[in-house]
């Protein structure tokens, strides 16, 4: 005995499958040709499956790019040139700054996509009488 048998489909199965329809993967689902036909009868659904495509298109776009930023090596020039510079007393200061993109997909597959700033300010001061940079905030407590 099969609990859903010959019963139609429902819409909060559909939209839980939605991810593997934008994935390519329903195969992995029960019953896809019924999740195919009513998406095609139910406008609701076949909205919802549009939406998480852009979504989905949209965050893969995103990862992508963000996976290949990379600091440019002008950064670490100026960085250097800084720190050779640097007379008496010199202070740098570096911001790094980076995004987290997380995605969250709820029971009924809709997906959450959030982007927090990251931002780390690092002060570091150099004084040129023999101290070497680098031990930030250590020194002075030991000899
Ligand atoms: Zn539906």
């Amino acid at each position: 005995m099969s609990l859903f048998g010959a019963e139609r489909i429902g819409c909060p199965e559909v939209l839980a499958s939605l991810v593997f329809i934008i994935e390519d993967a329903i195969d992995q689902v029960e019953r896809p040709d019924d999740i195919r036909n009513h998406i095609t009868d139910c406008p609701h659904c076949s909205r919802q499956l549009e939406h998480e495509r852009m979504t989905h298109a949209f965050l893969v776009d995103a990862l992508r790019r963000s996976c290949t930023e990379k600091a440019p090596a002008s950064l670490y020039e100026s960085i250097h040139n800084q720190l050779v510079g640097a007379a008496a007393n010199t202070e740098v200061v570096t911001t790094f700054s980076m995004t987290e993109i997380s995605i969250e997909i709820d029971e009924f597959g809709n997906v959450e996509h959030r982007e927090i700033q990251i931002e780390q300010t690092h002060i570091q001061h150099i004084n040129v009488d023999g101290d070497l940079p680098g031990n930030d905030g250590q020194r002075g407590g030991r000899l």
